[in-house]
């Protein structure tokens, strides 16, 4: 497929999206561009756009072979992908296999403490309002989505979540939390959208613990660089 970018569509905190000759689909870049805490916290994680990009894409492609639509076409380069274009659903879907971050905080839960059932959180995307927790019932009164988008999009969270459970298990790696973003296609289908990397999840090692995500950048325990290629050593990408 030849697809060449076209107007910057929007700029974000870690990724570009530029629009294509072909209405259906777009580019994504990767930045290697940091912030944490609603944006307070801002930095420069060297290489993260390209880690972002190539976990997410094979993410993206286990989950296809597992029969979850995605919005991912074809890798590019190394931090450049085409993706169809989708309305992106207003909603963050946080799925949570432990306590950890502001679950731990909210409920006084020490991090690592297992959830006897995954939790589904949403969360209203509004960096104004600092991306507020909100239930189904908001999501229906304020029209974020149908009750039948919700139930498709909380579906295949929990798929989501089952396979990456059991890939990253394979690899030493307890999947702890992560966020996930869908889309609308043009033609009203559900897909999932965004990214999978170590921006968006929790990954511990399976046996020491150690953190191998972006809570090293929010926390400031330093090594951010080295844990993001380790994650990428472990799924086999370099
Ligand atoms: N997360 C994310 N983007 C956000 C908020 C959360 O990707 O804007 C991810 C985060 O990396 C973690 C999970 O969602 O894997 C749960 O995050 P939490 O609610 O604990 O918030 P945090 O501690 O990151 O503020």
């Amino acid at each position: 497929m030849f697809m060449q970018k076209t107007e910057l569509l929007y700029e974000g905190k870690a990724k570009k999206v530029y629009a294509t000759e072909d209405p259906e689909y777009c580019i994504v870049s990767y930045k290697d561009d940091a912030t944490a805490f609603n944006g307070l916290k801002k930095g420069t994680i060297v290489g993260k756009g390209v880690v972002n990009n190539r976990m997410s894409n094979f993410m993206f492609k286990l989950l296809e072979q597992k029969g979850i639509k995605t919005h991912f076409v074809e890798e590019l380069n190394e931090r450049d992908t085409v993706v169809r274009k989708v309305s992106i659903v207003p909603l963050e879907v946080i799925v949570r296999n432990k306590a950890a971050g502001s679950l731990s905080k909210r409920l006084g839960l020490e991090e690592g403490t297992p959830m006897r059932v995954p939790v589904l959180e949403f969360c209203y995307k509004n960096d104004d309002l600092g991306d507020p927790m909100v239930n189904n019932y908001h999501i229906l009164a304020a029209g974020f989505a149908t009750q039948e988008e919700i139930d498709k999009i909380a579906s295949m969270s929990l798929a989501v979540n089952k396979t990456m459970i059991e890939f990253f298990k394979s690899v030493n790696v307890d999947l702890i939390d992560f966020k996930l973003e869908f889309g609308k296609t043009s033609d009203g289908e559900i897909i999932l959208a965004d990214e999978i990397s170590p921006d968006t999840c929790r990954f511990w090692d399976i046996h020491t613990g150690e953190k191998l995500d972006k809570d090293r950048f929010r926390r400031d325990m330093g090594g951010v660089e080295e844990a993001y290629a380790e994650m990428m050593k472990r799924i086999g990408l370099n």
